[in-house]
Formats: C-alpha cells, structure tokens, sequence
C-alpha cells in the first residue's frame, strides 16, 4: 500500500482559503525531517509568503503554573469573540531535551480548541532550540496564510527559548505571579527588560491585594529600564484568567501599542530586521547541522577530540584544523 502523493498545489490552495486540516499538514511537513517533505514545504512557505505578514504575533511567556494556558484559554477565547482568527503555537524547549514537554498539556484550552475560529499548534519537536524556533516561524507564515489574524506565541520563560519568541513577535507579553521574588519565579532581568507588558495573574481572592503592590514594584522596576526602541513604555495589568477578569484590558494595551509603533515605523521595522535575524540564524543552523552530519568530520573531530583532552594541540588549532579539512569538503579544491 503506498499513500498517493501529496498534491502540493492543491494544498497550497485549499490552505490560502483556511482549511484548517491543509493548515496542520503543511505544518507537518515542516517539521519533518524527510528531504523530500523538507522541498514540499519550502514550496508551500514560498507559496504562502504574499499572503503572510498580515497578522499581529504576540508572544508570551512565564514560568510553569504561572496560567499561561489558562490565559491563553480565556484571551483566546474573547479575541475569537471580538471577530478575531487566532493560532495558538508553542516553543517548548524541554522537547528538544527530553520527550517531555512542559506546554504540552493542552487540556486546559478545552474551549479554544473546540472554537472553530482558534488554530491550537503544540510545540514542534527537534534536536535544538534553534531547529524547533526555526519551524515556529515558518509555522507562522502558514497560519497567516491561513487567514489567522491574531498569533500567540507560548514560551516558558526559562532558558533560551524566550529570547526566540522575542525575536519573532510584535509584541512580547510576560505573565507574573505577585508575592513570589522574581528569583522564586525564575524570572531574569533580561525577560523583564524585553517585556512590552507584564500581566500579574492570578489577581483574585485573597491574592489581590498582593497584586495591587507587586504592580507598584513592577511598575517601578520598568521604569527604571531606558527606553525602547518602539518608544512604548511598558505597562503593568492584574488579571485574572481563571476568573476571566482583566483580559480585555490587556487587548486594549495591545491596540494602543500596535496604533503607536504602526504610526512611528517601528512595527514595520521590527519585521524587516527580524527577517534579516532569522536569515542568519537560519543560516547557522544549517552550517552546524551540516559540519556535524558530516561523516567525514565526524570521524577527524572524534581523533581532534582526543588530541585536545590528551593536551597533543591545543583547541584552536584543531579547530581550525577541522574547519580548513570542512572548507576543502564542501568546495572539493
Ligand atoms: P501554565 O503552566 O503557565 O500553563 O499554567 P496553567 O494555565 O496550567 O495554570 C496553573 C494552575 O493555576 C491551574 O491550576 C490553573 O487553574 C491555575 N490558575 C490559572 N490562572 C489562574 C487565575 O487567574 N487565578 C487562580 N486563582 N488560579 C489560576
């Protein structure tokens, strides 16, 4: 039994009118790991790139238990109501460590993923960060495509993999807990820094007087940094996503942003210079990938390895070594 081939330009077509099933196979395929399904999905990424674009990407992160999903639960839920379309992805770093995944439990969006107008993506599975942030960003170019409006970005904020979702989003939403020191909640200075918005959830019963003050901290905390670029001063909410309070305050904070930085040029600009980030970070990617895959290195790397622990040469020069023997291979001089 073999499976009919994959008509691309059928797929291409039925995605640009927002089939959803057309949606997740395309998704699929880029994030699969076969050469043949890699080429379909360049096609496919070409294909959707003139209708993409066309969205806002809004990124958000905390650490675990924070109530990311049940944030996104209750934002996704009012944004559909509003007329919006909305995808859900994910970057989900301790999938490419272990087969575990933190955001990967997805029950709690229970409404979202019945909602016919909400996309819910878990996070793409890969050996590396870079590999899996690559396949989010493209994923994003289908869900546009797709007709989705409005794009949210999960990440648990510890680690590397906030600084990608930073990277490939208009604007960049980090979910608190009051009481808790940022130490507690993993929360380094630099995610607090790259925050447009800091939403303090959780802010019912008898949390919300701690709430109250923890916005005052934060609020101070934020004001301390320089300004952005985007010239948007970061703004401190208190909502509640279990109880679904407070959540259309934070669609209101995202449009005063998206008027502003659409207004001043720096949405549009932050796209292009995001472009040029990932063509690099592309790029690098696949020259590791390449250097490593290769038989031929992997066997001098594994004699260099040696070399160095046994102090015969010293790491620069095997590495250059390694490089030269690299350069030799791919151009056959
Ligand atoms: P995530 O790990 O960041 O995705 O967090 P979850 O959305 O899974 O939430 C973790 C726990 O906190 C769950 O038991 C939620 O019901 C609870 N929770 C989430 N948001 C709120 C909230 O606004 N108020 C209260 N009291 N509990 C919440």
């Amino acid at each position: 039994f073999r499976r009919a081939p994959l008509d691309t330009d059928a797929l291409i077509q039925k995605l640009l009118q927002g089939d959803i099933p057309s949606l997740s196979k395309a998704i699929t395929l880029i994030e699969s790991t076969n050469t043949m399904h890699q080429q379909q999905a360049h096609q496919i990424i070409q294909s959707c790139l003139p209708y993409a674009n066309k969205s806002v990407r809004i990124g958000i992160t905390g650490v675990p238990g924070v109530g990311k999903s049940t944030f996104i639960e209750a934002f996704g839920t009012y944004l559909t109501a509003i007329g919006k379309k909305v995808a859900v992805l994910a970057i989900d770093p301790s999938s490419s460590i272990s087969r575990g995944s933190i955001l990967g439990d997805k029950t709690r969006m229970e409404d979202l993923v019945k909602n016919k107008n909400a996309f819910i993506r878990p996070s793409a599975s890969g050996k590396s960060l870079g590999g899996v942030s690559r396949k989010t960003r493209e994923s994003i170019i289908l869900c546009e495509a797709c007709g989705f409006d409005t794009v949210l970005i999960e990440t648990v904020g510890v680690g590397q993999s906030e600084t990608a979702v930073h990277s490939m989003t208009d604007f960049f939403l980090l979910l608190n807990l009051a009481g808790a020191g940022d130490e507690l909640q993993g929360i380094k200075r630099g995610i607090m820094e790259m925050a447009d918005a800091v939403i303090i959830n959780k802010a019912d019963g008898d949390n919300l007087e701690r709430a109250r003050n923890a916005k005052l901290d934060i609020n101070r905390a934020l004001h301390l940094f320089p300004l952005k670029d985007s010239k948007w001063q970061p703004k401190v909410l208190l909502a509640s996503a279990f109880y679904n309070q407070g959540i259309e305050e934070v669609w209101q904070l995202l449009e005063n942003y998206f008027s502003l930085t659409k207004e001043n040029g720096y949405f549009e600009n932050n796209r292009n210079n995001q472009n040029a980030y990932w063509l690099k970070e592309t790029i690098n990617e696949q020259l590791l990938l390449n250097f490593y895959q290769n038989n031929v290195i992997a066997d001098a790397l594994s004699q260099e390895e040696k070399a160095v622990q046994n102090n015969e040469k010293s790491p620069f020069v095997a590495a250059s070594e390694l490089l030269a023997l690299y350069a030799k291979i791919t151009t056959g001089i």
